[in-house]
């Protein structure tokens, strides 16, 4: 194996530091952090990462609830709890987890959720606000791809980006973000031909398209920055992201899963909350 590995489990536990700091001052002056994650599923992977996200929350002294809405919840009824916790002034950022009772989108939902408290950059407001360069939340993974890039000090500037993947919470924000720092973006989905051809041009590469094993060594470029967002359940209870492993012989630097950009996203995602928290009036 070639290829630099970019642990984000380092980076996490400094950022969950920075946010426990944060959240002590906070407490202190009267005004304790609070998350509230609002699900409406029976998925076992998703109630695993509400538990663990409480877990870290706690570990970090910000405070969390869950508002378990079960799958038969109504887009009304989701809605509705959006709005209220908006409305909390005790609660500082809202979350909504995925998956949504079929048919529903997170975004028409998102609208729901006060923008200050849009720690997860799901509100189409806080998108539209990233775009135009207003402050606001970015969703919490594509931050933490940027953030892993700045750790190991690889340049963004100037360089030829590619994501694989065009969602509004991964996708998008991450070829903003990119865009914003300089670099030359491409955005890959379902539809692009001759994937391997695109990607293969990228100094970095980003991919999210939740597809185990997508990116192989004939997609990446020699001594290419691969960062590896996708997270794919396997039939024996492990996870394995986008990027096959053999990735590591040709790629200059690849983010593995586990361990990768996941536990900085947590990270930031608490430490959003303590921001929306010291910006709540
Ligand atoms: P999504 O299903 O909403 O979007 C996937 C995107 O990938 C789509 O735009 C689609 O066009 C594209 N795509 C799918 N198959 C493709 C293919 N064969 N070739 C090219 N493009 C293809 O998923 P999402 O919510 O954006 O999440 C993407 C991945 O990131 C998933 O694995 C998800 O679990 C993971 N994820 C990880 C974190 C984290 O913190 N690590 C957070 C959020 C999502």
């Amino acid at each position: 194996m070639n290829a630099v590995t970019l642990s984000g489990r380092e980076l996490a536990a400094d950022i969950r530091t920075g946010a426990a700091a944060r959240a002590a001052e906070l407490a202190a002056a009267g005004r304790p952090p609070r998350l509230a994650a609002v699900t409406a599923t029976d998925d076992e992977a998703s109630a695993w990462y509400v538990r663990s996200l409480g877990s870290s929350a706690a570990k970090a002294g910000i405070g969390y609830d869950v508002y378990d809405l079960g799958p038969a919840a109504t887009a009304e009824d989701i809605e509705a709890t959006l709005a209220r916790l908006s409305g909390d002034p005790a609660v500082h950022g809202i979350i909504v987890q995925s998956p949504l009772p079929g048919g529903m989108r997170l975004a028409g939902l998102a609208a729901a959720i006060d923008p200050a408290k849009d720690v997860d950059g799901t509100n189409p407001v806080s998108l539209g606000r990233l775009m135009t360069g207003l402050p606001a939340f970015a969703p919490a993974t594509a931050a933490a791809v940027i953030s892993l890039l700045d750790r190991y000090r690889i340049a963004i500037e100037g360089r030829r980006a590619v994501v694989v993947g065009r969602s509004a919470v991964v996708g998008k924000p991450v070829a903003h973000l990119l865009l914003d720092r300089d670099a030359t973006v491409s955005i890959c989905h379902s539809r692009t031909r001759d994937l391997a051809a695109v990607t293969a041009q990228a100094d970095i590469l980003v991919a999210a398209a939740g597809h185990a094993r997508l990116i192989g060594t004939g997609h990446v470029a020699r001594g290419a920055t691969v960062i590896d967002v996708g997270t794919n359940a396997t039939s024996d209870g492990g996870m394995v992201g986008d990027v096959d492993p053999e990735v590591a012989e040709i790629a200059g630097a690849l983010s593995p899963v586990p361990g990768g950009v996941g536990p900085v996203t947590t990270a930031l995602l608490l430490r959003q909350v303590t921001e929306a928290a010291a910006g709540a009036a």
